[in-house]
């Protein structure tokens, strides 16, 4: 098998770990796979490198950033190929450049245009062990690029789709992916499976695992992603298509994401395209709409509820600010103390009844909704926060994910 392995900060978070790390990568290399790693820097050390460019400027030149924070994941590559070599291995230590990682010009967080894997292959073709240094690559001007915080995943899936691997394992403190967060729900159990598209809606809806992106590219580059701990021989939970997982559960997890703001719009005109004009400049803005309501008032204007990062409020009240001046918005209010929680599953698409159990679980326990959506694959609630932990362990019994 083509195996690329790819570990993170904390699974390199010291010399004794990089040790541990070394004898991993070479038990798969002695079972008779290739083995190419990717590394990210060592825990802590991207922050410490962002620290002190801050020390000298609040706005450091973004190229320089790059260059500079590209070396925590240099360190680590080099001293992993260095402790393979000196058990025996041979191997090469690639930096982004040279794996063939070619980006846009977007330095700080740039997107993959092309994998040229020539080095790797013929490397692999001579029986080395590839250590790559992950989070980087470089653009058209020969420059060093970085992927974005936490890209390092996504170097190990890029590469993984460029060569076709069989298996992309992606090691971190985490043992896998778990019906919801075991810390609010400790009967929380580890998925042996799960389909790209549910891996989605669970991360961007707060069980942050494995960096977004990431798992889109596997989804697009058909590659089987595992997550899996670097500290213990426990199996991990392999991500993968639909078609792989034979029998799907009904419900697979239940997400929940603390971080989410409801802003309500009151009395505004009901006139064609108000929607248009509000919604378009919130986008214009760079925030982030999740779920609407548009209700009828009895005065014949409209209520406009809509969800935001809370992060985002500042920006959204400004523009909501616009449309009071120019009187077509009439009142607003502002409620972070919302959270939503949803069901995922794909096994949904062909069970009725599943969002009436999720309505069913919150009148039990008496947790009023406030604004519901539904896709193919799930039902999504927002409720008031101080019910959160309710919730998730209502529904999590309520699917029977315990058992
Ligand atoms: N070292 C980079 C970061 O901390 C990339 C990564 O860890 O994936 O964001
Ligand atoms: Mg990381």
């Amino acid at each position: 098998m083509l195996i690329v392995q790819k570990f993170g900060g904390t699974s390199v978070g010291d010399l004794e770990r990089i040790a541990n790390v070394a004898n991993r990568v070479s038990e798969s290399k002695k079972a008779g796979n290739d083995v190419v790693v990717v590394v990210s820097a060592m825990s802590g050390e991207t922050n410490k490198l962002v620290e002190y460019a801050q020390h000298f400027s609040s706005n450091p030149n973004k190229a320089e950033m790059d260059m500079l924070l590209s070396s925590g994941e240099r360190v680590t590559a080099s001293l992993l190929s260095i402790a393979l070599n000196e058990m025996g291995f041979p191997t090469v230590a690639m930096t982004g450049r040279k794996a063939g990682i070619v980006t846009n010009t977007q330095h700080t967080k740039a997107r993959i245009e092309e994998i040229n894997p020539k080095a790797i292959v013929s490397a692999l073709d001579d029986g080395k062990i590839i250590v790559v240094a992950g989070f980087q690559g470089v653009n058209e001007n020969g420059d060093i690029t970085t992927l974005g915080r936490g890209g390092s995943d996504l170097s190990a899936v890029a590469i993984a789709g460029a060569l076709k691997a069989d298996l992309c394992e992606i090691y971190t403190d985490v043992s896998g992916i778990y019906t919801t967060d075991p810390r609010i729900e400790p009967r929380a159990k580890k998925l042996d499976k799960i389909s790209y598209d549910e891996m989605l809606e669970l991360a961007s809806l707060g069980a942050k695992v494995l960096q977004n992106r990431s798992v889109e590219m596997a989804k697009k580059l058909n590659v089987n992603l595992v997550t899996r701990t670097s500290f213990s021989n426990e199996e991990g939970t392999l991500i993968t298509k639909e078609e792989n997982i034979m029998e799907a559960p009904l419900v697979s997890g239940i997400a929940l994401d603390r971080n989410q703001a409801r802003i309500s719009l009151m009395g505004v005109k009901d006139r064609p395209g108000i929607a248009s004009d509000i919604f378009n400049k919130l986008a214009i803005n760079d925030i982030n709409i999740d779920m609407i309501i548009q209700t009828k008032a009895y005065d014949g204007s409209t209520s406009i509820d809509f969800t935001v990062p809370v992060s985002d409020i500042k920006d959204a009240k400004e523009v909501v600010d616009s449309f009071i001046k120019t009187g077509e918005i009439k009142d607003d209010s502002y409620n972070e103390e919302i959270c939503k929680v949803s069901v995922v599953g794909v096994g949904m698409k062909s069970h009725a009844g599943v969002a009436a159990l999720a309505f069913s679980t919150m009148a039990d326990n008496n947790i009023n909704i406030n604004m519901i959506s539904t896709s193919e694959i799930k039902v999504s609630m927002i409720i008031d926060e101080k019910y959160a932990e309710l919730a998730v362990r209502g529904l999590h019994g309520a699917y029977e994910l315990d058992k």
